[in-house]
């Protein structure tokens, strides 16, 4: 039971410009990355019905990413550990 590659949202850590609607992005917007498109806003990206699950809860975070048709992981840089870490989880509402 493969389902599709989680989706992934990044915490900015720079000034960015939504490639679709336009909207400044600073330091700290949650975008996501197309390919085909660059830089978009959670809303352009039709994620902004999510709500935000922090890391935390193992059995929560299993448990609404089964039921939740949508799920996205939420990922900051980390300057210090130079790599991205994991702040938890994007899922539809009626999933948790
Ligand atoms: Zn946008």
């Amino acid at each position: 039971m493969n389902k599709n590659a989680d989706l992934k949202v990044f915490i900015s850590n720079r000034d960015s410009k939504c490639e679709e609607c336009g909207e400044e992005l600073g330091r700290k917007s949650w975008i996501t990355l197309k390919e085909e498109k660059g830089v978009l806003c959670l809303s352009c990206a039709d994620m902004d019905h999510l709500l935000f699950l922090p890391s935390g809860d193992a059995a929560l975070t299993r448990r609404s990413r089964k039921h939740s048709r949508l799920s996205a992981v939420v990922l900051k840089w980390s300057r210090s550990r130079k790599r991205y870490e994991r702040q938890g989880l994007l899922v539809e509402e009626f999933a948790l």
